[in-house]
């Protein structure tokens, strides 16, 4: 059986990045990097943004091509799943039977789309949108569709909706919220931009939700709740995520919503290591732990994980950021912003450009979105790190 001093699950972001961490502390030891899917690690945002509008190509969104992992001391398992992890003899083994052995192990598995559970939820023309397989099917059918239907109102529905809106695609959006990004937008700011969806021509259906999906002549249809029929070429759904944690529940490891791990990302079987969507986490500057489902918190998560492996005990205090462009909007955010929080926007040019702050009930800044604002996660990641109460009048022209 072969042994390696490290060994990688998880061929995305998150376990990418780990390779980058481990070398920096160990430049000898053995990595073996141990991917599902195909591909050498790419990046996942690309899948509903520039690919999607042809500003690059499935090459150009790999996060290092071949020759990196070659340089490194890398080997490569792809198309291979992991299914057991047994602490005790310190090994894992593959789909294949194979098994290996490890000296520290991580558990960069991500998360999996999650599917409706509804008649015709399962048909394969349901497109769950996650991977690059998931893009190659609706780039195949977008020569041939003129009617689109997108189930989910999230960043990934959003994004989606957008890119075929921009393809000439008709699309008819359904989600149960009453605004698209309710979940995380200031509600005023949620509504100019479905406003905005509506203008350029898309259908928006908020508040109601699919019963059922099938395939008729004139395509795939689905039925709401409310009683509509919606009519599509093809169906994409981002419905959300759910953390991969079966392995580490085989390996016996604590798991809340993710797998559960200490600020220096050790989980509670010491040679175990976790990173990414999958993990829960506590979140310093937050003061509790939380999962995120963001690409560089996988990024920075991962390359942490891989220099503690490699011996070092770094905390991961990181404060990471999200990023989406929805037409013409493009924003990051940082910390904590999901909607229910107290939150207002300084406007900065009324409708386009300003900054949302998310407050927690005493004044502390938890989160901060910058639209159109750039340059300025910085200033953002130092007011959510400070201990001070604040007030709305106090936020306004702070940041931007
Ligand atoms: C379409 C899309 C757009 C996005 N856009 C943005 C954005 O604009 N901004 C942003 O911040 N984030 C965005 N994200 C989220 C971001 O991509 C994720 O947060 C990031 O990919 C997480 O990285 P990860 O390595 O933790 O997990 P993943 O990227 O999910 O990688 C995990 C990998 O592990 C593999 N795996 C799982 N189990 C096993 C096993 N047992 N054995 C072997 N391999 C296994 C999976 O197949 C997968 O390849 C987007 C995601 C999608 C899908």
């Amino acid at each position: 059986m072969k042994k390696y001093d490290y060994v990688i699950v998880g061929a995305g972001r998150a376990g990418s990045s780990a390779i980058k961490g481990v070398r920096k502390e160990d430049q000898e030891g053995s990595i073996l990097l141990v991917g599902k899917e195909e591909q050498v690690p790419y990046n996942r945002p690309p899948l509903s943004k520039e690919l999607l509008l042809g500003d690059k190509t499935v090459e150009e969104i790999k996060i290092e091509d071949e020759k990196y992992y070659t340089e490194r001391g890398v080997e490569l398992e792809l198309g291979t799943e992991i299914t057991e992890v047994d602490p005790d003899k310190n090994q894992v083994t593959d789909d294949q039977g194979k098994s290996y052995k490890y000296g520290k192990l991580l558990l960069a598995t991500g998360g999996s789309p999650r599917t409706l559970d509804i008649p015709g939820g399962q048909l394969d023309e349901v497109n769950y949108y996650r991977y690059l397989d998931n893009y190659q099917l609706l780039r195949g059918q977008l020569n041939e569709a003129s009617r689109a239907i997108v189930i989910g109102g999230g960043f990934i529905g959003s994004e989606i909706t957008a890119g075929l809106n921009l393809n000439d695609i008709e699309v008819s959006m359904i989600f149960p919220e009453d605004f698209l990004l309710e979940r995380v937008l200031p509600k005023e700011l949620a509504a100019i931009i479905q406003g905005d969806y509506e203008d350029r021509g898309v259908s928006v259906v908020k508040g109601d939700k699919p019963t059922r999906i099938r395939k008729n002549s004139d395509g795939l249809e689905v039925k709401t709740e409310e009683g509509r029929l919606l009519q599509g070429d093809l169906l994409v759904a981002g419905i959300g995520i759910s953390p991969e944690v079966e392995l580490a529940k085989t390996a016996g490891l604590e798991v809340y919503d993710g797998v559960e791990v200490d600020a220096t990302l050790q989980t509670s079987e010491p040679d175990i290591y976790a990173a990414g969507d999958n993990t829960y986490f506590p979140f310093s500057a937050l003061d509790e732990s939380t999962r995120v489902e963001h690409w560089d918190n996988a990024k920075s998560q991962g390359e942490v994980a891989g220099e503690n492996m490699a011996g070092a005990s770094k905390l991961y205090d990181y404060v990471p950021y999200f990023f989406s462009d929805l037409f013409d909007f493009g924003f990051e955010a940082v910390g904590d912003v999901r909607s229910e929080l107290d939150n207002f926007i300084d406007w900065k040019k009324k409708g386009k450009k300003g900054v949302g702050y998310y407050l927690s009930k005493d004044g502390k800044v938890r989160g901060v979105l910058l639209l159109g604002v750039w340059g300025a996660k910085g200033d953002a990641r130092d007011l959510i790190k400070s201990e001070e109460n604040f007030s709305r009048e106090d936020l306004v022209g702070m940041i931007g």
